[in-house]
């Protein structure tokens, strides 16, 4: 029987940052995934310099082979409304490709890596967990996303009674004619809110490739409004005509809208699992991140001792950081939908401050320094 101080269920943004983080601190890691690396995973690509900053990524090194957009301007709007450009001085975001991202974290992160593994079977033998009956550690962390096998384990009713945000999307390679005919441009992404304000569409252009989402509070009708998004981007003259139509769908839980366990005897919810996306955006991708390091901080701390009561520091600072139940429940705030919702959108210092800036710039919270 194989053994590790710490395994992580898998090796996205969430698991990769904590197993970088305990390794520095000279744990032995397993990570393991379903999936053989590079992977593809649905998501819009987007992330703020905070990401960069946690990760202290390197973004010339990672810029040389990966795809790494520089986004210093925002054309948004409602669909069907009039769009506002908001420019600024510099880059205030970036955006990236899952497939390369997370990849090159894992990498990085120099654990053991146990890919095209799923977790099949844990069972807890005193202090010891026995996974797959061929792993033995006192610590297992669960960051296999939404629907972490960890989480279910811990009792969370996954695709039951939580409230999730359910999107789809499709990333692909432009032609040299189709690269022509798209007006979207890799430093200026574009948002236009659904009219109801429960959801949002993306058109994002990073290199020659281009990124087209929806993401909504309800999954009801979803393709359809997504065929609506497409085809009002194709009038405005945004995009090619000639865009595939295999999208991919992914549901996720926004923070404040999860009910589960982030902590138990011996285990520990991190990312997706334990659902910390913004709940204006949807951005997950940071609070990833930043709960695998604030769970690495946590765990050099409990020098072994893992009990829930040790662990509890942890939840603790996930709440400092990420707040309570969150104020709004879904995309946009209340207060906004079916009403002025039109006319704000349309204003350019609502846009910037309030929609940009706020929502998902999060320009007045400080990073979250890496150790
Ligand atoms: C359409 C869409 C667009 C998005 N756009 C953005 C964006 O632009 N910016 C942003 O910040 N966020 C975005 N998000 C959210 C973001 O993708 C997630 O919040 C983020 O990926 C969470 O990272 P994670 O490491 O927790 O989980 P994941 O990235 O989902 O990684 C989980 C890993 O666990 C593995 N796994 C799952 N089950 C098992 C198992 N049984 N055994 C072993 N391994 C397993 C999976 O293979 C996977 O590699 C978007 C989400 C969607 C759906």
């Amino acid at each position: 029987m194989e053994s590790c101080d710490v395994l992580i269920v898998g090796g996205g943004p969430a698991g990769s940052s904590c197993a970088w983080q305990l390794r520095k601190n000279g744990m032995d890691v397993i990570v393991m995934d379903k999936a053989l690396f590079p992977r593809d995973k649905v998501c819009a690509g987007w992330i703020t310099p905070a990401v960069v900053e946690a990760l202290q990524l390197d973004t010339e090194d990672y810029g040389l082979k990966n795809v790494l957009q520089p986004i210093s301007s925002f054309r948004t709007g409602l669909i069907d409304g009039r769009d506002v450009e908001t420019q600024y001085p510099g880059t205030v975001s970036y955006g990236i490709r899952r497939y390369e991202l997370d990849d090159y974290l894992l990498q990085r992160s120099d654990a053991r890596l146990q890919l095209g593994q799923p977790l099949k079977t844990l069972v807890k033998d005193g202090k010891q967990w026995i996974v797959n009956d061929a792993i033995a550690t006192p610590l297992i962390i669960g960051a296999g996303g939404h629907f972490c096998p960890v989480a279910r384990y811990m009792g969370a009713q996954l695709g039951a009674d939580e409230p999730t945000i359910t999107a789809k999307e499709i990333e692909f390679k432009m032609s040299p004619l189709q690269q022509f005919y798209c007006q979207v441009q890799g430093d200026t992404p574009e948002l236009y809110f659904c009219q109801d304000l429960k959801g949002y569409g993306w058109c994002f252009r990073k290199g020659s490739y281009l990124n087209i989402g929806l993401g909504r509070e309800d999954s009801h009708k979803l393709s359809e409004q997504l065929k609506y998004f497409c085809d009002f981007l194709k009038q405005r003259g945004r995009i090619p005509e000639d865009i595939p139509d295999h999208f991919h769908g992914h549901a996720y839980l926004l923070h404040g809208h999860a009910m589960r366990k982030q902590i138990d005897d011996g285990m520990l919810l991190i990312g997706d699992a334990a659902g910390l996306a913004y709940p204006q955006s949807g951005e997950g991708i940071l609070p990833a991140v930043e709960s695998g390091l604030m769970a690495a901080a946590t765990i050099m701390e409990a020098a072994g001792d893992y009990s829930h009561a040790q662990l509890q520091i942890y939840s603790s600072r996930l709440t400092g950081r990420f707040g309570t139940v969150a104020a709004s429940r879904g995309i946009a705030p209340e207060f906004l939908r079916n009403y002025i919702a039109g006319v704000l959108l349309e204003s350019k210092w609502f846009t910037r401050h309030v929609v940009l800036d706020r929502w998902f710039l999060h320009t007045r919270q400080a990073s979250l320094h890496a150790s």
